[in-house]
């Protein structure tokens, strides 16, 4: 379509925003704006077991990092010339999925703590226990609370096999429970969820 060039007799020049395709107007909004710019890519099906809004955030970048194998895990370390076993259990090969949950020590950590909440769902396979936590209720409490365990559980199962790694003392299943449980705990009373809120209960 040819354009008409400009004409001082149309009027002046004026500002519009891109809110969407042939969609402008005079007002801003970051959100529309970002859209037009950000470069979008179909939703990943683990999205919502690594970022929901009673997340802690450095769980679910672990998590996250988990998610994606970004961890340097044995298997990576591997690339770099280094060796790097089970620190947890000694198993020679440590891979993501050996972490979560594979390995006795982690496992008997997360199946004491989710097997009530999780039931069948409770596995030594990561992408099991993924794709449990993907077809739960996402609005349940007790989808929201098997996900703020699981990403405490990988958070704190990760940074034990780091102390480990630099000799650090030895933690029983049962003391990391404990800390895992108490992590979890904190983070639902900063919630400030008032009592007849619809997460009310989740404590
Ligand atoms: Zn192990």
């Amino acid at each position: 379509m040819a354009l008409a060039p400009p004409n001082p007799e149309s009027g002046t020049d004026i500002f519009l925003w891109k809110h969407g395709e042939d969609d402008y107007q005079a007002t801003f909004s970051a959100s529309k704006t970002w859209d037009q710019l950000r470069v979008k890519k179909p939703k990943v099906a683990w999205s919502r077991v690594v970022w929901f809004s009673q997340g802690v955030p450095r769980f679910s970048f672990i998590t996250w990092l988990t998610v994606k194998n970004r961890l340097s895990t044995g298997d990576r370390m591997r690339q770099r010339g280094l060796v790097q076993g089970c620190v947890l259990c000694g198993e020679r090969d440590e891979t993501k999925d050996h972490l979560f949950f594979a390995c006795p020590y982690s496992y008997t950590v997360w199946e004491g703590l989710a097997s009530r909440l999780m039931g069948r769902g409770i596995n030594l396979d990561w992408h099991w226990t993924i794709n449990c936590l993907q077809r739960l209720g996402e609005k349940r409490m007790d989808t929201i609370l098997a996900k703020m365990l699981l990403q405490s559980v990988i958070y704190h199962l990760w940074r034990k096999r780091n102390a480990r790694r630099h000799h650090q003392t030895w933690t029983t299943t049962d003391q990391l429970r404990r800390v895992i449980d108490k992590a979890v705990r904190n983070k639902i009373v900063s919630l400030r969820y008032k009592f007849d809120h619809k997460y009310g209960g989740l404590l």
